[in-house]
């Protein structure tokens, strides 16, 4: 059994057959799938999962906190597991891959700016947009 049907058992989820595999699609996809990405892998396991299943799973998952979806400004929704660690997202405009990383020096900043505007910070999202340095144009 995959982690994110681990998790959906254990939050009372009933497991269908396309409950289960999109579930084993995400938890084996490490660079953020948006839904017609994750219906494409989901189909090739079972030709019979719609978009509109997809769709409706992905949405039942991040209800029950077990999925991250990001809003990465190219007008689609994407989903990742829900992180155990934290991590922050570079996105590369052009090709949209997604690059995670993790800044002691970043997380520390931002809990002084929050404690200097008088707030106790409980969580932040922080997305870069960048290109490769060594690209054209
Ligand atoms: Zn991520």
């Amino acid at each position: 059994m995959d982690r994110i049907e681990k998790i959906c058992i254990e939050k009372g989820l009933r497991m269908t057959e396309p409950r289960r595999i999109i579930a084993r699609v995400l938890s084996t996809s490490d660079d953020h799938p948006d839904a017609e990405e994750l219906h494409r892998r989901a189909n090739a396991l079972d030709a019979s999962i719609s978009l509109a299943t997809v769709y409706r799973t992905v949405k039942l998952f991040e209800d029950y906190d077990i999925i991250e979806r990001h809003d990465f400004r190219d007008g689609r929704a994407r989903y990742e597991e829900a992180p155990t660690e934290h991590h922050d997202h570079l996105i590369d405009v052009r090709s949209g891959d997604v690059v995670e990383f993790h800044s002691e020096e970043i997380e520390r900043l931002q809990e002084e700016i929050a404690r200097k505007l008088g707030y106790k910070l409980v969580d932040h999202r922080l997305e870069l947009y960048g290109v490769p340095i060594d690209s054209k144009d």
